[in-house]
């Protein structure tokens, strides 16, 4: 029989499929392929992009030159414009405010014939410091609320047109819902039992092991107890840490190597799957006085990691479900089976 797992940091409902073997074959999802037109984001094209806000370069490299490992770039074609003031105000019943926060292109790599899963561990090391860096000088704008950093792998995973590897940040005015439920969830947790509801989530899926996929020093990733998406995968820091911001140089190292090692499991498993990759962290605090009192202790940063190799469908629309075909538990066993 299948089962209905309740989410425990969203109080989403999952229906996980009663599914004891899968094979790649059972989805139909289009593999990763590159374009091979022109690339905006590949070295010696940099002229192509709006001026660099951020870039991590070879000594002795011009800003907007070639030369560089990571380049972050505006978006010519932003969903939101840094410019002009927020302006929030009401139209009858509905609010409103004017579409003003930051859209950022980051190129993670300056060849054009390389995904995140094959770059060098230094090399997704200066990816992670620009994500860093450029979260702390958008905390700078008192206008923002919220810095969202995601990645789409893929047609089916929303990179429509663009193949070479890039991540998108956007700066927001408001904190997306997703978060806050997850924040108002943690709280909630932490109120009564004075705990942080993932420090005691990671510790259970350290002791139970069925559904942990790796581990190192400073991280661990396993497939959620509810996960929405066949072969969804969460990184974890080890240690309770609220903000992303936060991690340590030499934790940054072993996020890479967790990451490429997820990455690299998952294409080998699938085949070069379509997905996002999200990054759950806090909010910036402004004048929310008695909010968010406990943050500090109660919310700690991860990473999503969402295969997009089957479809949402009307029900997943109509219920606010999802419909999960391989249970985590299976999603862990082949990812294992194949090392
Ligand atoms: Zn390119
Ligand atoms: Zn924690």
């Amino acid at each position: 029989m299948s089962q209905m797992r309740k989410d425990i940091f969203t109080g989403r409902w999952v229906i996980m499929a009663e599914t004891t073997t899968v094979q790649p074959s059972d989805f139909h999802f289009k593999r990763f392929t590159r374009e091979t037109k022109f690339c905006p984001f590949c070295e010696t094209n940099e002229a192509s992009t709006p001026p660099e806000v951020f870039a991590i370069r070879n000594p002795g490299s011009s800003a907007n030159g070639p030369g560089w490992s990571v380049r972050v770039v505006p978006n010519s074609a932003p969903r939101l414009r840094i410019e002009g003031e927020l302006r929030a105000r009401a139209e009858g019943f509905h609010d409103l405010m004017n579409g003003v926060g930051a859209h950022e292109i980051i190129a993670e790599t300056p060849y054009h014939d390389r995904s995140l899963h094959e770059l060098e561990i230094h090399e997704i090391c200066d990816i992670i410091r620009a994500y860093i860096a450029r979260r702390i000088d958008l905390k700078g704008d008192p206008r923002m609320r919220y810095v969202l950093i995601f990645k789409n792998h893929g047609q089916e995973a929303g990179s429509h047109t663009v193949s070479h590897s890039i991540s998108h940040l956007m700066a927001l005015p408001i904190t997306p819902r997703t978060v806050k439920t997850k924040l108002i969830t943690a709280r909630d947790y932490f109120a009564v039992k004075e705990r942080c509801i993932y420090c005691d989530v990671i510790q259970q899926e350290q002791r139970d092991r069925t559904r942990l996929t790796a581990e190192n020093e400073d991280f661990v990733a396993f497939a959620p107890f509810a996960s929405r998406f066949p072969f969804e995968m969460a990184i974890f820091p080890k240690s309770h840490n609220s903000a992303f911001s936060r991690t340590s140089p030499n934790q940054v190292e072993n996020l890479a190597k967790i990451l490429r090692e997820i990455l690299q499991k998952l294409d080998h498993t699938l085949g070069g799957p379509p997905y996002n990759l999200l990054l759950q962290d806090r909010p910036f605090l402004r004048h929310r006085g008695g909010y968010w009192n406990t943050i500090e202790d109660d919310f700690h940063w991860h990473v999503e990691i969402l295969p997009q190799i089957a479809r949402i469908t009307g029900f997943e629309w109509a219920s606010g479900f999802f419909y999960n075909p391989v249970p985590p538990e299976l999603a862990a066993r082949c990812l294992s089976s194949h090392y």
